[in-house]
């Protein structure tokens, strides 16, 4: 299996500049997880802009019915 890095990077919806991760998927979510974080395509475009990726911002946008 080819890596979709050009599909992937024309997706991605992180909007954090200079990120080497970018369009990188398995690298960027394994990165995060192990943070207790989820990847930027996981939240809202305006969630994603406060770069609060946590496991705690997530829940809290889906028990708010935001995702
Ligand atoms: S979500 Fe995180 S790892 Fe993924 S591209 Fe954005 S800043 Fe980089």
């Amino acid at each position: 299996m080819d890596c979709k890095i050009k599909e992937n990077i024309s997706n991605c919806p992180c909007t954090y500049k200079g990120c080497s991760k970018k369009g990188k998927c398995c690298d960027c979510l394994k990165s995060h997880l192990i943070k207790r974080q989820l990847p930027a395509c996981c939240f809202t475009k305006d969630a994603e802009k406060t770069y609060d990726r946590s496991f705690e911002h997530f829940i809290k946008l889906v028990n708010n019915g935001e995702i």
